[in-house]
């Protein structure tokens, strides 16, 4: 494996923004040829067949490649993602090879330092993820997407707030998380960390880990990095955010989401054609996706989509509870009753099973403030003593 990681670092494929390409200094044909020859990823990429039914449901377009080409020239020109580093000092992201260490903060906002903003005992999802004694999270700093209105946004944008951790203490905070009586283990986008959580999880079971592993990220990542961390998930929170084109480039950050999320999802389909959410046997994928403000026609689309493909691999978590994360400058109307009664009954006559969010339930009106210890409402949340340890002895300056 060492040697397929070490290419994969030093081309930095992680997720789909390819910062290595860029960082070769490759033209932007190059660029582009890449970013097509990638996402599909041959095999386990986007078929014939997903692309015509995608667009049959009026999904994806077939500008979509030049559309991305063209973000990633403005980008390059702007010099996004090309920034120094929290200490000065630059360095490229995932790279542990020196001739490739000199660079810049990767799009995801990170250096291969891994940087965790919480940890603790969360009640607050699904419940067989959740359990009785609640789900054992790590939320890991940055992240590959920026979406306009991500609600950890003070985690997730670009220098965000966050704890540096080496490895074995991020394998530390894994066995403490199992002795607080964590139900799961639950790594929250942790995909522009994966060598280090690997080299973490192979530590901690070496030392008496065995919760079940979840997975929880924005599916904005590769099918090569998802071929590494597979043999160390039992259960994927996948975040299936949209289909459509208009609503990922208003709503994700990039309209590219719409089109990256196919070949995951081929993949994960072909590598866990079955779903348990029973206790003691959780497998498989647990797909969420939220209802976008003014996109319900898409939700409409993509629940048909899934009923088409994924319906009997996978189970749905349906969220109707959008907040912006600064409701002072922009609010949305929200989901209706009328409307959020209309999704239950599509979801009901699709024969798709799974979860949806009520949506004026009390967990649902809240944003986690991640500059206090806690950041979630008490009864949801218990930070880990381990976790206030280290945040505490290094001083609130480290957290930042
Ligand atoms: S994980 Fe980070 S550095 Fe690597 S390609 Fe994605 S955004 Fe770039």
């Amino acid at each position: 494996m060492e040697e397929r990681l070490k290419v994969l670092y030093r081309n930095c494929r992680l997720c789909p923004n390819l910062c290595g390409a860029r960082r070769l200094g490759e033209s932007a044909d190059a660029l582009s040829d890449a970013i097509s020859g990638m996402v599909p990823l041959q095999d386990e990429g986007v078929t014939a067949e997903d692309a015509s039914t995608a667009s049959g449901a009026g999904i994806v377009s077939p500008q979509l490649r030049d559309a991305v080409a063209q973000e990633r020239v403005a980008a390059e020109a702007s010099g996004a993602g090309m920034s120094a580093n929290r200490n000065g000092s630059s360095s490229f992201p995932q790279c542990r090879d020196d001739a490739f260490r000199s660079g810049f903060v990767g799009i995801c906002g990170e250096t291969a330092q891994v940087r965790v903003a919480w940890s603790g005992l969360h009640r607050g999802e699904e419940p067989p993820v959740s359990g009785e004694r609640g789900s054992g999270m790590i939320f890991f700093s940055g992240c590959p997407l920026h979406c306009e209105f991500c609600q950890n946004k003070q985690i997730s944008k670009r220098s965000g707030l966050g704890l540096s951790l080496a490895p074995g203490e991020l394998s530390r905070m894994m066995l403490s998380l199992q002795d607080a009586g964590a139900q799961t283990l639950n790594l929250v986008t942790g995909t522009h960390f994966v060598p280090s959580i690997l080299e973490a999880l192979d530590e901690a079971k070496s030392c008496g880990f065995s919760l079940p592993v979840v997975w929880n990220s924005s599916g904005y990542e590769t099918v090569e990095v998802l071929r590494l961390i597979d043999p160390y998930v039992d259960l994927y929170l996948l975040d299936i955010k949209t289909l459509d084109l208009a609503v990922a480039g208003r709503f994700c950050g990039s309209s590219r989401y719409s089109e990256a999320i196919l070949p995951v999802v081929r993949f994960l389909k072909r590598r866990h054609p079955e779903t348990s959410l029973v206790d003691g046997d959780l497998k498989g994928v647990l797909a969420r996706h939220l209802v976008f403000p003014g996109s319900i026609d898409s939700t409409v689309n993509f629940l048909h989509w899934f009923a088409d493909n994924l319906k009997d691999s996978f189970r749905l978590s349906l969220m109707t509870q959008f907040v912006p994360p600064s409701r002072e400058e922009i609010s949305f109307t929200p989901v209706s009753r009328a409307e959020y009664n209309m999704l239950l009954r599509l979801v009901d006559s699709l024969g798709i099973d799974g979860f949806i969010q009520e949506p004026d339930g009390k967990d649902a009106l809240w944003l986690p403030d991640f500059s206090r210890d806690n950041p979630f409402p008490e009864s949801f949340a218990d930070p880990l003593p381990y976790f206030l340890e280290l945040k505490h002895a290094r001083g609130v300056g480290d957290f930042a």
